[in-house]
């Protein structure tokens, strides 16, 4: 990341990582191990994570605000959706992303395997519950997504859901796409700001990952042989990815496709882009109307006569 970037560099730096609405996404375009422009990687690996660390301390300083000010404006939310395979970095990114904002402003959901009385709803029921009040930043941990992910990969979950009978074709998944994207919409239109990312790890890093926590007694819990399944569809998971991705980055819900082999590199890019989404959202501090100031004023003169 170079030292000081203009808010024009900036944009081009995070506007490739963006999906273009309407475009088809092939992942096999995106470098999981990109570590910055050709530019910077001359300057070296060291160097580069220097950069990405200073670029990451001050959006962190610059989210702080936003969120103080998104608190305060009171009229929008923020919702971040964060995707990946196993190990690819999700908590660790909410980890060091969320440090230093206000933990009252701020919430996070992970989604796991739906409960029956969750799948007596439809799909997106569960979803809703949660998503972010006014003022707030929700991350869901895991998302609505899982069902057009993990449910497309593994149909025998869709079965055990007690939806009517049906074709599961192409046409299901595209409904359930619109259905998404309906959600969305209508989220951001009531003042929902809506962030999409797919941490992209490669086959190769999970595999180090996987290991690395194999051989560390301390990161065992970690591990969980469910994972190392899951890893065996590892071409379905793809494949799934790209087609809902690809159905559903909007403009009003953009999908971005983060480079994940370097931790320093997805964190980084992550807050930064949750951070210009916010101040792009233009927020400012409540006015005080002129009875507002003139009690203000009264309020002042009374405390300062108090004996
Ligand atoms: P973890 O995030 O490691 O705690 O794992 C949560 C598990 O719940 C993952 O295996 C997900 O694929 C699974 N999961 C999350 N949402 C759904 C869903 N809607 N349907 C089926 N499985 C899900
Ligand atoms: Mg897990």
């Amino acid at each position: 990341m170079p030292k000081r970037l203009g808010r024009m560099d900036e944009d081009k730096l995070l506007d490739r990582f963006e999906v273009a609405p309407g475009k088809r996404l092939h992942l096999k375009d995106h470098d999981p191990g990109w570590m910055g422009t050709p530019d910077l990687r001359r300057l070296g690996r060291d160097e580069v994570k220097a950069r990405a660390h200073r670029y990451l301390e001050a959006n962190l300083e610059q989210l702080a605000q936003a969120q103080e000010l998104l608190w305060a404006s009171d009229t929008h939310s923020v919702l971040v959706v964060l995707q990946a395979m196993d190990a690819a970095g999700k908590d660790g990114t909410i980890k060091h992303v969320m440090t230093g904002v206000n933990p009252q402003g701020c919430r996070v959901v992970s989604f796991k395997k739906p409960s029956t009385h969750e799948l007596d709803h439809n799909f997106l029921w569960r979803y809703w519950q949660v998503v972010p009040e006014r003022g707030q930043i929700c991350i869901f941990n895991r998302s609505h997504y899982e069902d057009v992910l993990v449910v497309r990969v593994h149909p025998e979950l869709l079965e055990a859901s007690g939806l009517p009978p049906g074709k599961r074709g192409k046409s299901f998944w595209k409904g359930r796409y619109e259905d998404i994207n309906a959600f969305e919409r209508h989220l951001a239109r009531s003042g929902t700001l809506i962030l999409k990312f797919f941490l992209n790890v490669s086959r190769a890093e999970q595999k180090r990952r996987f290991l690395a926590r194999l051989d560390d007694p301390d990161k065992h819990w970690k591990f969980s042989t469910a994972d190392l399944h899951e890893r065996g569809y590892w071409d379905q998971y793809q494949k799934a990815f790209e087609e809902a991705i690809s159905a559903t980055s909007t403009k009003w819900a953009p999908w971005f496709v983060i480079p994940a082999d370097h931790k320093f590199v997805m964190r980084t890019l992550v807050a930064a882009i949750l951070t210009r989404g916010i101040r792009r959202l233009d927020l400012r501090y409540p006015t005080v109307s002129a009875e507002g100031l003139a009690a203000l004023k009264q309020a002042r003169h009374q405390l300062e006569s108090e004996k």
